[in-house]
């Protein structure tokens, strides 16, 4: 099987030569050009031949064009610096204005993405970082300082005004995004989770979001939800409009891969891998033993491995971004 026949075999629940493998994280000291974005992509994927090719967008990317002002040190294990916040006060949500997909900093990453396509020449099966709308929200009001929780339960209002101008410009974005060839994209939830808020409000309140922008994705064939962190909510999100569910099987109160078959039935794909921390800087045994729990549990279809969430690529180990690129082939029998 070529690449492509693998990713398309494992999203479909086809029989497999070995089950996909990809690794993804952050090149911070040169995402911050288009030019950077796309060399680094692409070099990435020359050097350990991935199956599948997740781009790791610029981090900020999805609100800086609402007044966000960022910098970054230029070295590349340093986390870009929000320097300004577009929201710190409720009248802010209801000032967003819809951000057209072909210009400012959501043009330039279509751009990239167009890019990253022709360089892989069609070979690698390749999809695009897209955040959620709350969580691009709690982005925009500084995920650390509690406005956007504090918004949610007493301005809620302000904060619907805002959501629905973010949700749109996204759904256009994504409708952008299919004009491009590309596969699909990878779609990114920090907020479904317990220690963030409970699955009935994240239904209530984020779900007709998620929707919108993911009407958009419609005919995509690669379309990975990614629940971020602990105790997410996969069994209220076993039914979204998605042809993967990629999540951290490690993380306390995640469900493994058998669990989540309950769940999911044959509907999606799953997706996983090691931890963060292992993948980035754990020794070759904690990582193998790691890898052959996961891929022991995920079984040898319908499945693509990954990294648990995306690794800081600067402080990550070659040698064990080498033992995950290698884990199909010596792990699992075909
Ligand atoms: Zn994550």
């Amino acid at each position: 099987m070529d690449k492509r026949e693998r990713v398309e075999a494992a999203l479909t629940g086809k029989k497999l030569d070995r089950v996909p493998v990809s690794a993804w994280g952050h090149f911070f000291n040169k995402e911050v050009t288009v030019d950077g974005f796309v060399s680094s992509m692409l070099d990435f994927q020359e050097h350990y031949d991935w199956d599948y090719m997740k781009m790791q967008a610029r981090y900020t990317y999805h609100f800086e064009d609402w007044g966000a002002v960022v910098t970054q040190s230029g070295r590349p294990g340093d986390w870009p610096v929000i320097e300004k916040l577009p929201v710190t006060r409720p009248e802010d949500w209801t000032r967003l204005r819809i951000q057209k997909p072909r210009e400012g900093v959501l043009g330039s990453m279509i751009h990239a993405a167009e890019g990253i396509r022709v360089g892989l020449g069609g070979k690698t099966p390749c999809i695009m970082t897209v955040f959620s709308p709350l969580m691009i929200a709690h982005m925009m009001a500084g995920d650390t300082t509690g406005t956007l929780l504090r918004h949610l339960r007493e301005e809620r209002e302000s904060l619907k005004a805002g959501m629905e101008v973010i949700a749109e410009t996204f759904r256009l974005f994504v409708a952008e995004l299919r004009k491009t060839g590309i596969d699909g994209i990878f779609y990114a939830t920090k907020q479904a989770n317990d220690d963030f808020m409970g699955a009935a409000e994240y239904q209530a309140f984020a779900r007709p979001y998620d929707e919108q922008v993911l009407s958009a994705a419609k005919g995509f064939p690669f379309v990975m939800l990614h629940l971020c962190m602990d105790k997410i909510h996969l069994k209220e999100m076993a039914d979204y409009p998605v042809t993967m569910v990629h999540w951290d099987p490690t993380l306390k109160g995640n469900p493994s891969y058998t669990e989540a078959r309950a769940l999911t039935g044959d509907r999606v794909a799953l997706g996983g891998g090691p931890s963060r921390p292992t993948l980035a800087q754990g020794s070759p045994a904690e990582l193998k033993g790691e890898l052959k729990t996961i891929l022991t549990d995920a079984g040898d279809r319908h499945f693509l491995l990954g990294p648990g969430c995306s690794v800081l690529i600067a402080e990550t180990l070659e040698e064990n971004l080498r033992i995950l690129r290698n884990a199909p082939e010596e792990y699992q029998d075909y």
